[in-house]
């Protein structure tokens, strides 16, 4: 497997085989509970006499208005009876490399949860943590549920940027279409739940919410990938796959994510530690890092839309 993934004549064509193997692992499990959302978050009474200018500024800038995120019924008026005319793991809009130049390498792991693994790959981590390399984690809702401590110990290291991996992990499509034979989402409603749910628990997780989404498999047709961004989210994919959704031996994921340059997205999976992932990783990274190579979390990487 590894040998003809090695051995494919381009980048693309490699992803495309590479795909059909990486991702077909990850599969949804059972539903995780909705939460709802936060409230957000309200501004403290200042002092009652003389507010100064910088008071004054300071208070109107609180009173700038959060980017209006559409509610669910929005989203389905808005979105009912598109015809998606793509569906694959590069829809129009999907982040594939990072924008800017000159850039990094981002480092991106899922951990999908349910029958797709619940577990942590500590070593992994570590690694990560001693040697100084951020890393943008995709958390699936499966996941979080299983192991909270942990998502609250990931998101208070700054080194590490929490992302959206979905709450049950499904292909994000608006008309059911499915991958590895995994149904996706069925419509504008549900593609909203899958993103929604795990959204408010990634922010109260962190604060702040997340700003890429990527679906279970990573498959999304072009009108859920438009969805994402009415959602203030943007659909995050890769240019390496570093793992081969958890198959790959140790020596064949540190050979293709040795392989990624500036700009590339590498996406590999931080939920099996019995994997070749985490040694494949931390020598690829090593040596990545001898050369003088950078790494970055996605949101360090793409800049912030003005709102
Ligand atoms: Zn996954």
């Amino acid at each position: 497997m590894g040998e003809v993934m090695l051995d494919s004549p381009g980048r693309r064509a490699f992803l495309m085989a590479g795909a059909a193997l990486a991702l077909s692992g990850c599969v949804p499990g059972s539903a995780m509970a909705g939460n709802a959302r936060p409230s957000s978050a309200t501004g403290t009474a200042g002092p009652a006499p003389g507010p100064s200018a910088s008071d004054v500024l300071r208070q109107h800038s609180d009173r700038v208005p959060e980017p209006a995120v559409p509610t669910r019924e929005r989203v389905i008026t808005r979105f009912s009876g598109r015809i998606p005319s793509y569906w694959g793991l590069e829809a129009p809009q999907v982040l594939t490399t990072l924008p800017t130049s000159p850039a990094g390498t981002a480092l991106t792991l899922d951990f999908c949860g349910g029958s797709g693994g619940s577990s942590i790959d500590s070593a992994l981590i570590d690694m990560l943590r001693r040697l100084g390399v951020p890393a943008t984690l995709f958390l699936n809702g499966r996941w979080i549920a299983a192991n909270p401590g942990l998502a609250r110990d990931l998101a208070a290291d700054p080194l590490f940027e929490l992302a959206n991996h979905g709450t049950n992990h499904y292909p994000l499509s608006v008309n059911g279409a499915s991958a590895y034979g995994i149904f996706g989402t069925e419509g504008p409603g549900s593609v909203y739940d899958e993103i929604m749910a795990n959204d408010a628990v990634l922010t109260d997780l962190t604060g702040e919410r997340p700003r890429f989404f990527r679906p279970g498999t990573a498959y999304l047709d072009n009108v859920a990938a438009e969805i994402c961004l009415a959602l203030d989210l943007i659909p995050a994919g890769f240019s390496i796959n570093g793992d081969g959704g958890s198959t790959y031996t140790a020596a064949s994921v540190a050979a293709e994510t040795a392989a990624a340059g500036p700009g590339d997205i590498i996406i590999a999976h931080g939920n099996h530690p019995e994997s070749g992932t985490g040694p494949g990783l931390a020598e690829a990274v090593t040596s990545l890092l001898a050369q003088g190579r950078t790494f970055t979390t996605l949101g360090n990487a793409v800049p912030k839309p003005p709102h």
